[in-house]
């Protein structure tokens, strides 16, 4: 359902930092915008036919938010309408994305458009419904996962955590039955660890609910055979 410029953890520099992607006509949707995100659009001319990108920002560490001040003025001066914003962010307020971008030189409502979300309420884009969840990922800055409906699909994406919502567990119980799961999963498994482990996932989703789960935000150590071969499906970077 949706694709990935980069799958990998921050330090995972072969797949790239995790950012997922949809196209829905001449409108695209992005999910974060990390380090190494922005080489990797235009490398891949992923721009292609496209006037308007809304930009979905799950926390600001850097390997989700490393360029996006560089893509927003690559989008502003040089694709489209020169001079013209082309893009829009989204996050909820306490994430600061406009803080952040007003530090790296951009003017939100000159440059780009951003809109300051409340979590748990649903909004409407223009071709889908988003809603962000806190999710459980470090105590220095928020995290949020996303629920995105998408042409009747209902997908849930984690953005970086180290625990699933329950309700993702006993999906019959909770009465949300989501099409896609997009987790993130890695092999480091320590007491402490900041992201979800695949061991931790195997413990929390039963293997009859697995075909729907996708591993992402892979780091290098991730075996995934190890995780097909336990039911899980993996994202694969596609342009
Ligand atoms: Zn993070």
């Amino acid at each position: 359902m949706l694709k990935f410029i980069g799958s990998g953890s921050a330090f995972n520099t072969k797949l790239g930092n995790n950012s997922a992607y949809f196209k829905a006509g001449n409108q695209m949707l992005l999910i974060d915008c990390g380090s190494n995100i922005f080489h990797r659009i235009k490398e891949n001319n992923l721009l292609e036919g496209i006037e308007h990108i809304h930009v979905l920002i799950t926390h600001t560490h850097a390997d989700h938010v490393g360029s996006l001040a560089d893509f927003i003025f690559y989008s502003y001066y040089c694709h489209g309408e020169m001079a013209k914003p082309n893009v829009s962010v989204y996050a909820v307020h306490d994430v600061k994305i406009e803080e952040l971008l007003i530090m790296n030189g951009i003017n939100p409502e000159v440059h780009c458009l951003t809109k300051k979300f409340q979590s748990d309420t649903q909004y409407s884009l223009n071709f889908c419904n988003v809603l962000f969840e806190r999710s459980s990922h470090v105590k220095e800055i928020p995290s949020y996962s996303i629920e995105l409906c998408i042409d009747d699909k209902l997908i849930y994406y984690t953005g970086d955590t180290n625990s699933l919502k329950a309700s993702l567990g006993t999906p019959h119980e909770s009465g949300k039955a989501y099409d896609y799961v997009y987790v993130d999963t890695c092999k480091a498994d320590y007491e402490g660890n900041v992201h979800l482990s695949l061991r931790k996932l195997s413990e929390l989703v039963r293997p009859d609910l697995r075909p729907i789960f996708w591993c992402m935000h892979l780091d290098e150590s991730f075996d995934r055979q190890e995780a097909e071969s336990l039911g899980f499906n993996v994202v694969k970077n596609e342009f």
